[in-house]
């Protein structure tokens, strides 16, 4: 059994009990029952993990690129050899399916690898004065990046491993030495994958791990002098919060979505049905590029809501431990908050095509038809599975609709006619346009980005690690 197990916080290469002893319970959000217990740290000892991170970094930065690559590479082979411990972990905890669990596990461990690589072939510039006016051929700058300092990592609880390592590695492999601040649900896959980290030998400090409520640490790390860069991964409530406790501390912000699919009449309409449902609903939507809403034209949306009717009805609703799609919710109070945009959108004439079906935190994969724009749920994150469809007349209603939301993350855009599609796609205010498919995270080396109200910033393996650098210039003034 799990549930006996507490876990200890990682400090300066050591596994620690808080100091006052208390401990946070987590519990599995489809067993119903606490699967472990995690430290809630205290400000002393956040402080003493940001020592330990600042001293490690200096000796870090200063060692060659390809013995850190070495480190990283092992990590990962450590992360295939623990795959299916962390797997199992991940489906408990966050109420993932065993499979997906895995593949999220696999996928960091190439993420990682990807990491190294990009690393290693990404390489300074030199410039030559005499290309300015009046500037000399003896003046030669040499633009290198350098490492920022201690990184701190807040990632959230629907990717407890990736998301987490999409922040971690990059951060390592230019010199920087970790903060890791996991999600309170999702602190138990964060602390199984730095076993990973603590079987493959890396110096001691590099990568700390603070467990505790955001909402008791969360300030205090943001604000905390010993940070130099924050990568937050989250909801946009909390990452709007954050922003305006970090002051001048370089910033990245990946947080939440509303991503439109817009059908044109054109479309294929199979394909479209297909990517819809499995954009929208694979984890029950709790996904920060899962399809939240549908901008169909009204010719087609008929024949459209029937497809997707029949297909929504064949996905398999229960426990993750059956590989099921549709899983119970993180918790029952993001089942309420997902039952109350249901509701308001029936109240207000919405029509219930299929779903609207709820037991405890398990909602039934929903359709809702008829969805206008008085409707919370033509505008607010459901971060489950209900999905609105709003009609529209015209292509030009689809992007002023897409557009009217606060967030910017991605976009769908369904036709045969590509010159439209990239007519649409250049009007749409969002990071990324998918053109014939969902919308989705990844490949992970793509650039990565949420405007508006999705973020600040971008994401990536490469841009990640020009984020957790900065430019420094060395000029080189030849006499002779
Ligand atoms: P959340 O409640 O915002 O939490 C995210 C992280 O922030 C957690 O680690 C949380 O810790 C921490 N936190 C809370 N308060 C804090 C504070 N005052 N200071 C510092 N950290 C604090 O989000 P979530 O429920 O885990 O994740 C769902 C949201 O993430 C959705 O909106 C989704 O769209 C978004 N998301 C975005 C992306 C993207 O790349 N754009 C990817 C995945 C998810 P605790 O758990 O301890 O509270």
């Amino acid at each position: 059994m799990l549930n006996s197990t507490t876990y200890k916080f990682y400090v300066n290469g050591e596994w620690k009990e808080s100091q006052t002893g208390q401990t946070i319970e987590i519990k599995s959000p489809y067993l119903h029952e606490t699967i472990g217990k995690v430290q809630a740290i205290t400000k002393e000892e956040v402080d003493n993990a940001i020592s330990s991170a600042q001293e490690a970094q200096k000796q870090w930065a200063d060692i060659p690129l390809q013995q850190r690559a070495s480190y990283l590479y092992k990590w990962a082979e450590e992360l295939v050899n623990m795959q299916y411990e962390i797997a199992e972990i991940i489906m408990k905890e966050v109420g993932k399916s065993f499979k997906d669990a895995k593949n999220e596990v696999i996928r960091t461990a190439d993420f990682i690898r990807y990491t190294v690589e990009e690393a290693l072939h990404m390489h300074g510039q030199s410039m030559k004065g005499d290309s300015f006016p009046g500037g000399s051929k003896s003046k030669i700058a040499i633009i290198e990046r350098v490492p920022l300092g201690v990184v701190l990592a807040i990632p959230p609880f629907n990717y407890p491993v990736n998301l987490a390592a999409a922040k971690l590695a990059p951060a390592l492999i230019s010199g920087n030495a970790v903060i890791f601040k996991p999600a309170t649900q999702g602190a138990i896959s964060g602390i199984k994958m730095i076993e990973a980290f603590h079987k493959a030998g890396f110096p001691k400090g590099l990568i700390n791990v603070v467990t505790g409520r955001g909402s008791v640490i969360g300030d205090y790390l943001v604000e905390h002098k010993g940070i130099d860069m924050i990568s937050f991964t989250g909801g946009t409530n909390t990452g709007t919060h954050l922003a305006k406790k970090a002051g001048m501390i370089p910033l990245v912000l990946e947080l939440g979505g509303k991503d439109p699919a817009i059908v044109r009449e054109d479309a294929d309409l199979e394909n479209a049905v297909q990517q819809i449902v499995s954009g929208a609903f694979s984890y029950s939507g709790q996904r920060c590029t899962a399809i939240k809403r549908i901008l169909v034209n009204e010719n087609v949306a008929d024949e459209m809501i029937g497809l997707l009717k029949a297909e929504i009805e064949k996905l398999t609703v229960g426990s993750p431990a059956e590989d099921n799609t549709i899983v119970p919710l993180i918790d029952d109070s993001s089942a309420d908050f997902v039952q109350s945009l249901i509701d308001d959108a029936i109240e207000k004439g919405a029509t219930v095509v299929t779903g609207n079906k709820r037991e405890q935190n398990l909602i039934y994969p929903t359709l809702l038809d008829q969805v206008t724009e008085d409707m919370r749920i033509a505008w607010e994150e459901p971060f489950g599975p209900a999905l609105p469809v709003i009609r529209v007349s015209s292509d030009e209603e689809a992007i002023h609709i897409a557009n009217a939301s606060e967030f910017g993350l991605q976009a769908s855009i369904f036709t045969k006619d590509i010159n439209k599609a990239f007519s649409i796609a250049n009007k749409l205010e969002t990071g990324s346009v998918q053109i014939n498919g969902k919308t989705e995270r990844g490949p992970d080396h793509f650039p990565f980005i949420g405007i508006k109200g999705s973020g600040m910033g971008a994401q990536g393996i490469h841009k990640s690690i020009e984020s957790m650098t900065r430019e420094k210039v060395t000029v080189l003034n030849l006499t002779d």
